[in-house]
């Protein structure tokens, strides 16, 4: 099965990915994944990513696809391959959809992790990290009343990243890039949604019982 994962930051897609690639036998190819292998392995594609980002820069989007092109024709992902973070957007979708069919495959899903503004405010932002082991806890799901790691009894603060406004920022940034994408498999018939709260172990049911329809 050839499945693209998408969802917003706070949805658990990481965990989720790894889940649903192990259940279906298939690689999870995550864009983290790819640009760490391709620096630490010195490709020449990862060499040149380097130099972009030694400097601050974005890496170029044909950077980025050459990169996922390679991964893609490795031997492990010839019967099926999880994508997670690629494609961000209708031109990557556009340009992952002829990539395939050069080789006469073609995407058999999109699955969307869908949670809503709230909760995942009510995830991140409840978020404290301890300024001494870096454990992270969390108000509400660990009942943390005080400002101190149980584990080693440093302070506690929140990070940037984890501040309501930052997460409501983030999330506009995702639903502004998302939604063409998301629009754009809608009318390729091939995109599902799937409630993203609850037990891991839930969503992760949800999202095999959403998919099982478009195995081939
Ligand atoms: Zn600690």
């Amino acid at each position: 099965m050839r499945l693209v994962l998408v969802g917003p930051p706070g949805a658990g897609k990481g965990t989720q990915a790894q889940y649903i690639a192990s259940n279906l036998s298939i690689p999870k190819i995550s864009t983290g994944d790819i640009f760490r292998a391709n620096v630490s392995g010195g490709t020449e594609l990862g060499k040149l990513a380097k130099t972009y980002m030694d400097r601050g820069d974005l890496v170029p989007d044909e950077v980025t696809i050459a990169m996922v092109r390679d991964r893609l024709s490795e031997d492990d992902a010839q019967d099926g391959f999880l994508l997670d973070g690629f494609p961000r957007n209708v031109a990557q979708a556009e340009i992952l959809r002829d990539m395939l069919k050069d080789w006469s495959q073609a995407l058999d899903v999109v699955l969307e992790l869908v949670v809503d503004d709230d909760e995942v405010v009510r995830r991140l932002a409840g978020r404290r990290t301890c300024s001494q082991c870096g454990r992270i806890w969390h108000v509400e799901f660990d009942d943390k009343k005080d400002d101190k790691c149980d584990a080693c009894g440093g302070a506690l603060f929140q990070r940037d990243d984890d501040k309501e406004e930052t997460v409501r920022h983030r999330l506009e940034v995702y639903q502004e890039q998302t939604a063409p994408l998301v629009s754009y498999y809608a009318d390729e018939h091939i995109l599902v949604g799937v409630d993203a709260t609850g037990p891991v172990e839930e969503v992760t049911q949800r999202a095999m019982d959403a998919i099982r329809p478009y195995m081939g």
